[in-house]
């Protein structure tokens, strides 16, 4: 059974044959999908978190929105400004 992996970039399925493993200086492994991948992660330095095409952002904005959500379903009794500086 071949492994499958999933692009440490962008968060898509691998298929097995294609893709490629990046092994940085420090001996961690980077599972890349395609040369996209390989150029915003490596050459670009890019935060996957910041670019719109991957599923890291399509997952953190969906979280946020659910917590819009329940931040709004709820009482707002909490005040905002209760945290304070030590
Ligand atoms: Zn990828």
């Amino acid at each position: 059974m071949v492994k499958k992996f999933t692009c440490s970039f962008c968060g898509c399925d691998i298929e097995p044959g294609s893709g490629m493993i990046y092994v940085k200086n420090d001996g961690s492994l980077l599972y890349l999908c395609s040369s996209k991948c390989r150029k915003n992660a490596v050459i670009l330095r890019r935060r996957a978190r910041k670019l719109k095409w991957t599923d890291v952002y399509e997952e953190r904005v969906r979280r946020q929105k659910a917590a819009a959500k329940a931040r709004s379903t709820k009482s707002s009794s909490r005040s905002r400004g209760s945290r304070s500086k030590t």
